[in-house]
């Protein structure tokens, strides 16, 4: 049998984790021959609930999930991972100004990224999606000096699919004839969808739709989704959420099929202009582990303004945390 991999997940009680722990378990992320031990951190008051999820996992019998370890201390729960998933974040209440939803939120992933630091695999990749996720990932990556930024990455994955989904039943096309769309900056809704590279089979996305259709249903669509789906369900999107979660996780494993991307937020190195060091969404290669964003794309006003007001939008969030930075 091979070792079992150590995964951690945070908010592990949470909506997003109560579809993901179970997929993890099935083998969906590291293939049906990898056993797993989950590690799974949350709050204290917590803990109850997520015991109810420990029975249900183990009611599975899953045969890959070979431990199940609870834990309210995140020095037990980073130990040793190669894979995080940090799904935990306070939520915004009512009242609550965005600037304390930051600060709290930095509070937390500050602190997380020490502990990774310190007793995670150097090799461990580290998913972001509690949001601010941008922002949240940047505060973890300057409080984990030994690791590369690069281990750390923030979730678009969710938006990416959401505009191929979009663009597919526009032009009455199976999702996988579509490739190369672009979610660039913040999760946000100041997001941008981009379609000037996406290809529809062989053909360029943006001569088979009208620009009008782009510039107001595509782009609004895909931002504003999540606001559409807590509108109908009455609560925020989870389960698509830990697919997508899955998803990037798979593709920093697996890697992108040649001549596709797949959009993440990583920290920028300056490419296309965004100040270096602020964890922005781009579109990216991934190959043997490693993640590249894509060079020579060329940007048009409208896309280079769209660029400029995420980059404005994540300054602002880092302005608002510098003192944990
Ligand atoms: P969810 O599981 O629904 O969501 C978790 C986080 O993922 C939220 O910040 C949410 O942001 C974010 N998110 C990012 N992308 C998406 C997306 N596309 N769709 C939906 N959500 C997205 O939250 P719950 O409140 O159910 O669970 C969170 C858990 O975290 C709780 O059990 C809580 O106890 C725990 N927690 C743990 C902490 C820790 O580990 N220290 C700290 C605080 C909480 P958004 O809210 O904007 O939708």
């Amino acid at each position: 049998m091979k070792t079992p991999v150590e995964i951690v997940v945070t908010g592990a009680a949470g909506h997003i984790s109560y579809s993901l722990l179970f997929r993890l378990a099935a083998g969906e992320l590291l293939g049906l021959d990898q056993p797993i031990v989950l590690r799974l951190l949350e709050i204290t008051p917590a803990l109850n609930t997520l015991a109810g999820v420990v029975m249900e996992l183990n009611d599975c019998a899953y045969p890959l999930l070979h431990k199940i370890i609870v834990t309210d201390d995140p020095e037990v729960a980073f130990q040793g991972v190669e894979y995080a998933f940090l799904v935990g974040a306070k939520p915004r209440q009512q009242g609550m100004l965005r600037s304390d939803l930051l600060e709290q939120n930095a509070a937390i992933f500050a602190a997380q990224g020490r502990v990774i630091n310190q007793v995670a695999n150097p090799k461990v990749k580290v998913l972001v999606t509690g949001n601010p996720a941008n922002t949240n990932a940047l505060i973890a990556i300057k409080n984990a000096p030994d690791l590369p930024a690069n281990c750390f990455s923030s979730m678009a994955m969710l938006d990416h699919t959401r505009a191929i989904s979009q663009l597919a039943l526009k032009c009455e096309e199976p999702v996988t004839a579509i490739k190369n769309v672009i979610i660039w900056g913040n999760h946000s809704c100041t997001q941008y969808p981009d379609l000037h590279h996406a290809k529809v089979n062989d053909s360029e996305a943006l001569s088979l739709v009208e620009h009008d259709w782009y510039i107001d249903q595509f782009i609004p669509t895909v931002q504003y989704r999540g606001t559409e789906v807590i509108k109908a369900r009455g609560q925020s999107s989870a389960a698509s959420a830990a697919h997508a979660a899955i998803q990037h996780m798979r593709t920093l494993v697996y890697g992108t099929a040649p001549g596709t991307w797949v959009s993440m937020g990583v920290a920028s190195d300056g490419s296309y202009g965004v100040p270096e060091g602020l964890v922005f969404s781009f579109p990216v290669t991934i190959q043997d582990g490693q993640i590249s964003i894509v060079q020579g794309l060329e940007l048009n006003e409208f896309s280079l303004e769209k660029l400029r007001i995420n980059q404005e939008e994540l300054i602002e969030e880092r302005q608002a945390i510098k003192h944990l930075l």
